[in-house]
């Protein structure tokens, strides 16, 4: 009930910290100051692949810096961030996140480079109800602080998917790698270049790695990945 009753406050009072829900200045708006400073962040400086991420797709996918943001805790401020951005028409929040991660990779190591960040494709059902695609504001936030681009007219859907849940693993992987394709007009945007796959979330990981078997078909100079939230 008091998540509901925060979820309402938010989509009429936008300036509500979407993680304490306490009221804030136009300018720390959608995090405040306090809940910023205490994110659990998984960046390590120097700069090393979060490792768990990694293992998820050892021996899968050739991948040069495997991401993550945030830790997941149920009740955590991460999953209230998420659960703003997904649900609470704050599109707003995919991009502070992108900036502060941004700002986090720098730190650690400033030499890390990407020409494209490409957010995986939002089924386009949940796209009409929830207007923006949470990876693609994701993908902004971060291609504005390390000085890249982002692009969500690179990967699209192609057809849409019967439910995935009663699945096995390869049949999961099989099925949703028939739904993704790479756009016969962009398709020369990732020529040579170092990649940077996004979504908010990796769970089973079958969407990130049939999204990156893609890239990888085609001639880039390397992938990597990046999530906003990594739960343990
Ligand atoms: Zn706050």
């Amino acid at each position: 009930m008091v998540d509901f009753l925060n979820d309402i406050l938010e989509v009429i009072y936008p300036n509500y910290c979407a993680c304490c829900h306490a009221s804030v200045s136009e300018s720390e708006t959608p995090i405040c100051i306090q809940c910023r400073s205490s994110l659990p962040i998984l960046i390590t400086k120097p700069f090393s692949n979060n490792r768990q991420l990694e293992q998820k797709f050892e021996g899968l996918l050739p991948l040069k810096h495997c991401i993550s943001f945030l830790k997941f805790e149920k009740g955590g401020s991460t999953q209230r961030l998420l659960h703003a951005l997904k649900y609470n028409k704050r599109p707003e929040i995919g991009v502070v996140l992108g900036k502060l991660l941004s700002a986090e990779i720098k730190n650690a190591q400033s030499d890390i480079h990407f020409d494209l960040v490409l957010p995986i494709p939002l089924h386009s059902k949940k796209l009409k109800v929830r207007g923006y695609n949470q990876a693609m504001k994701f993908a902004e936030g971060i291609a504005d602080g390390l000085n890249s681009e982002s692009s969500d007219e690179v990967l699209i859907r192609t057809k849409a998917t019967e439910t995935q849940t009663k699945k096995g693993r390869l049949q999961r992987i099989l099925n949703v790698s028939e739904v993704f394709g790479v756009s016969p007009l962009n398709e020369d945007k990732l020529m040579g270049k170092d990649i940077l796959l996004v979504d908010d979330v990796v769970t089973t990981g079958s969407t990130m790695e049939a999204c990156a078997k893609l890239l990888i078909s085609k001639p880039i100079k390397s992938l990597s990945i990046a999530t906003i939230a990594f739960a343990s």
